[in-house]
């Protein structure tokens, strides 16, 4: 979608540090880490939020968590212990509308959120 700059990031189109990408997805390193390990995962396929998944897209749900996993193995957090964060809406905390699923780490992380 144009002017959506995880659309962008999908496209090559603005850089990031990527970890991962295939044909549905692309992982990069959030650029204001919030943990020792931030990592964002999103489908290249426009998806506005939560809110906006349905039966058409649902498959690319399954398969983000599939590549969640598989990164957190790579990056040895996986029997620790991290969290996996969609903020969704105003209330939420969304700052970018592109569907994005917020994988953190490598500390202890506070419950409940703010
Ligand atoms: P949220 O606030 O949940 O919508 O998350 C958006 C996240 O995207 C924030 O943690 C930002 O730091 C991150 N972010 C914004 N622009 C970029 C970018 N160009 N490269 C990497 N991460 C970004
Ligand atoms: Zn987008």
């Amino acid at each position: 979608m144009k002017d959506c700059i995880f659309c962008k990031i999908a496209n090559n189109e603005i850089p990031c540090t990527k970890l991962y990408e295939d044909e549905k997805v692309i992982a990069f390193k959030d650029i204001h880490p919030a943990a020792p390990i931030h990592v964002l995962v999103i489908p290249k396929e426009h998806i506005t939020s939560v809110n906006d998944i349905n039966e058409s897209n649902k498959l690319i749900i399954s398969h983000i968590f599939i590549t969640i996993s598989k990164i957190a193995k790579d990056l040895n957090i996986d029997k620790e212990g991290f969290r996996v964060i969609t903020n969704t809406g105003e209330r939420g905390g969304q700052t970018v509308d592109h569907l994005h699923f917020h994988l953190l780490g490598g500390r202890n992380l506070g419950w409940p959120p703010g």
